[in-house]
């Protein structure tokens, strides 16, 4: 086998309910090719594994066959990684019980890596964003839910079916909030950015957005600084769980909610003073540093690590 053309890059696809991701990713994290499309999200499963096949063949063609690793896909779940099954997306119609591995590997004629998006951003932050250097990293992404990757003594968490760090469920109130999962008092059914802006929308009326409250709260307007500083106790509330389950050097934060989090870090702190034990105060909490890349680039990874 001629040096330098064996598998030196990665096929990877980020499925999301609203963007399908792929790119073309070498072992360094250099990304060669990159296209999005929007996720035919009520199209149904066959035609959105289509669309996926569509993308991963046009990857495909830009690069070396002797070059490629291995295909991987990250998604949201709950996922069986062992069956390849999707087990469930919420966002996207129809999308219940999809053997979404065995459909691309008959379409691409290829071994297909399916892996849990947040586990795949954990993953990515960690080799090339903002966890580079540390072995104990908490990633979490606060956007429509709140989902959760670790990556603890250097290793990436994934527990016995690879559903670890499912940290959004931890439960922070008995009878709280209902959760999307079914559950009262998930720590997602509260500080994730779907319900800051449900709580946004009761106290300050039905048109307005997360962004407005927090550009509100910038220019002094006492209502929204209030909602600003109650989802940083919320936030801060899991993380101080997460600071004594797991003991990182870094919280990492992503999803659209990271945008906001030099304004959100006086509550998060406050709450983390007051409630964690002195011994595990001592984290660093930074944003998110591969954008929408982080899932892509994780995924990368992890083909590297595991087909490679
Ligand atoms: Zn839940």
């Amino acid at each position: 086998v001629a040096e330098g053309a064996v598998s030196k890059v990665a096929i990877v696809l980020d499925f999301g309910g609203t963007q399908l991701r792929a790119a073309v990713i070498d072992r360094d994290g250099q990304i060669l090719h990159r296209e999005a499309v929007a996720t035919k999200n009520q199209a149904g499963p066959a035609v959105v594994v289509g669309q996926m096949a569509d993308i991963s063949t046009r990857m495909i063609a830009l690069c070396d066959v002797r070059e490629i690793a291995g295909v991987g896909l990250c998604s949201p779940g709950p996922l069986d990684i062992g069956q390849g099954l999707i087990v469930h997306a919420p966002t996207i119609r129809d999308f219940t019980n999809v053997p979404v591995v065995r459909m691309l590997e008959e379409h691409l004629g290829r071994k297909v890596l399916l892996e849990g998006d947040a586990i795949a951003a954990a993953c990515g932050e960690w080799k090339f964003g903002a966890g580079r250097g540390v072995d104990n990293i908490v990633y979490m992404t606060v956007s429509t839910g709140l989902g959760g990757g670790v990556i603890s003594d250097g290793r990436v968490l994934y527990g016995a079916r690879g559903l670890a760090g499912h940290i959004g469920h931890m439960k922070i109130f008995a009878d709280g909030e209902r959760c999307g999962c079914g559950n009262p008092g998930c720590w997602e059914a509260y500080a994730s950015a779907t319900n800051f802006t449900k709580r946004a929308r009761v106290a300050l009326g039905e048109d307005i957005s997360a962004k407005e409250v927090f550009a509100g709260a910038k220019t002094g307007d006492v209502r929204a600084q209030e909602l600003v500083d109650q989802q940083a106790d919320y936030l801060g509330i899991g993380m101080v769980s997460c600071l004594h389950l797991f003991n990182p050097e870094r919280i990492i934060i992503g999803g659209g909610m990271s945008n906001a989090l030099d304004q959100l870090m006086p509550g998060i702190m406050k709450r983390i003073n007051a409630d964690a034990m002195p011994a595990f105060r001592d984290v660093e909490i930074l944003r998110a540093g591969l954008g929408d890349n982080s899932g892509l680039l994780g995924t990368a990874q992890l083909v590297f690590s595991r087909i490679a």
